[in-house]
């Protein structure tokens, strides 16, 4: 029989030291810093034997999230497998810029029901999360995987939210109804980027990752053309992009004659998502 102790000592000598900590916190539903204050107790022979085959996963490269079937998106639990893009701490400035525009009062000019769209979904973690922040917004989400749409399906009837899901390659499936928001955190990963042959990546769908343009930049283009017949005067178009790519988003917003341009950081300062309004031609402020 082995202590918490022991288990984590061993683990510690095949994977770092906070996904051992992590994985047998979530084993044993308890926290790290109580994992590490009960260094003394027992595990059962069945949490042991649990966590050799998690860290014998983890040891291989596999996620974390898609060893333990799940990760925390804005404060709640998202269920995720090979199927889809893990979600990301950078990914909930989406949400933050969606919910400064769209909730409360702050809803200017635009029908009583915002109409939001997600475009390329995977675990449905941004259209999920919008549904439940913005309780009043009608949200589609839309994924070209049904594998994809079979897991954010999944996360909205957990997590008790209403969103219309569509099999669709972007804005292909689409007739002719109009958002007043469209966010998306597309492919960006440029084709020949080394980062697709590391770490969890690896391990993560190809095509949420990189759609295999030289700069990355090919969906976010689709992306921003398509917006412009989808959207509301004045509605918002906001998409996720790579650390070195916030200047070319902007510009191919500029290109597109959207308004109000900005970038936004992450917590380290890097420029993360890029947003635009679509504003009527005649009309030059908000
Ligand atoms: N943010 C991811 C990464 O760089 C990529 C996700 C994406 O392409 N949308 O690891």
């Amino acid at each position: 029989m082995a202590t918490i102790g022991e288990a984590l000592a061993a683990a510690q000598s095949q994977i770092d030291r906070q996904d051992a900590q992590y994985l047998l916190a979530n084993l044993t539903g308890s926290s790290r810093a109580f994992l590490l204050a009960h260094s003394e107790r027992d595990l059962s022979g069945q949490q042991a034997a649990q966590f050799a085959k998690h860290v014998a996963a983890r040891a291989t490269g596999v996620p974390v999230a898609q060893i333990l079937g799940s990760r925390e998106f804005y404060g709640r639990n998202f269920a995720v497998n090979e199927h889809v893009l893990i979600p990301r701490p950078e990914t909930e400035i989406l949400v933050e810029q969606a919910l400064v525009r769209f909730s409360g009062n702050k809803w200017l000019k635009i029908a009583v029901l915002p109409c939001v769209l997600d475009l390329g979904t995977g675990s449905g973690a941004i259209a999920v999360t919008l549904a439940l922040e913005l309780p009043d917004a009608k949200v589609t989400a839309l994924d070209q995987s049904l594998d994809a749409l079979r897991i954010a399906e999944q996360n909205a009837h957990t997590l008790g939210a209403s969103v219309t899901f569509i099999v669709s390659d972007w804005y292909r499936a689409l007739t002719d109804k109009k958002f007043d928001l469209i966010v998306a955190n597309p492919p960006y990963i440029a084709a020949h980027d080394p980062h697709l042959s590391q770490g969890d990546l690896r391990f993560e769908p190809h095509m949420a990752l990189t759609d295999d343009s030289v700069d990355g930049l090919a969906s976010i283009r689709c992306i921003i053309t398509g917006a412009k017949a989808l959207l509301h005067d004045g509605g918002w178009l906001m998409f996720e992009h790579g650390f070195d790519q916030a200047e070319r988003c902007r510009a191919l917003l500029a290109q597109n004659g959207f308004a109000a341009i900005a970038s936004v950081s992450d917590l380290s300062g890097i420029p993360r998502v890029t947003i635009g309004q679509h504003l009527p031609l005649s009309s030059t402020t908000v």
